[in-house]
């Protein structure tokens, strides 16, 4: 049975007010939309992927079914070299650059498409506490089977849009968003959303993929290809730009082959 601390956060995604537990449900006292508790994941996306309009959530239909592999060898390792080229970072690697990234911040920190928890269950100390979103109920279950597995109690899960995040503004004190910002339709809007439950100066911690230099990304063909589909494989300039429109500042880039990885703060003044 989860404590009421974990539900305590949620807000009504749509009117942004903060949500009331009422037995396996979450209830916004403003707009009265309710919203399910199901295996202690809260749901906050009514549809299923693979019945959606929606061209994003539609393109993640499949990634249910991945859960089980995405921490194994089949997975990351195989995506990395191939996207990222031959000089690409491993996973544990980027996972140490993630967190170092962090590492000055204590409190909540938002973990934006988290899969099972790859990366948000590294960076929970006894300082941070996690809250992961993600749009894949089927990776979210079993992000909570690892938790329960590895005795993890301070990594919360929940079922959202990055686009309309269940929080309210200035929640938290760090993000992570870790092999997904290159997915979401529209960045700015994705990092607008991201920057509005932050707290001023907090840091923002990503990894994606860049154009050029390794791995399949390095061909402008193959990023045609996949533009077609609205995935992204952004330049440094920008992802700078980006960042600036959806309030960060100190934008501080890494490549290696293909593969972006940066940090930058919630601007402190609007
Ligand atoms: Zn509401």
């Amino acid at each position: 049975m989860a404590d009421l601390h974990q539900f305590g956060i949620y807000a009504c995604p749509a009117c942004k007010h903060l949500l009331h537990q009422e037995n396996s449900m979450l209830r916004c006292p403003k707009c009265s939309q309710s919203y399910p508790i199901i295996g202690d994941i809260p749901e906050f996306i009514f549809e299923e992927l693979s019945q959606s309009t929606d061209p994003e959530l539609r393109r993640m239909r499949f990634i249910d079914k991945m859960a089980g592999i995405y921490e194994t060898n089949l997975w990351y390792p195989i995506v990395m070299k191939v996207y990222g080229g031959l000089h690409s970072l491993s996973l544990p690697q980027l996972i140490g650059m993630v967190t170092e990234m962090v590492q000055p911040a204590k409190g909540r920190v938002l973990d934006i498409a988290c899969g099972p928890g790859t990366f948000g269950r590294r960076v929970a100390s006894p300082s941070k506490e996690v809250w992961g979103i993600d749009v894949s109920r089927g990776m979210l279950r079993q992000g909570a089977v690892y938790t329960n597995m590895e005795g993890i109690s301070n990594v919360h899960f929940a079922r959202a849009r990055v686009e309309s995040l269940p929080f309210c503004d200035g929640s938290f004190d760090a993000t992570i968003c870790c092999g997904s910002l290159h997915l979401f339709t529209d960045t700015v809007i994705a990092l607008r959303e991201m920057a509005r439950v932050m707290k001023p100066g907090a840091i923002l911690a990503v990894f994606t993929f860049t154009a050029g230099r390794g791995g399949i990304l390095k061909y402008r063909w193959f990023r045609k290809l996949i533009q077609g589909y609205g995935l992204h494989a952004f330049t440094l300039p920008e992802v700078e730009h980006y960042l600036t429109a959806s309030g960060f500042d100190n934008f501080h880039p890494k490549v290696a082959g293909s593969v972006l990885a940066f940090s930058a703060q919630r601007r402190t003044e609007e």
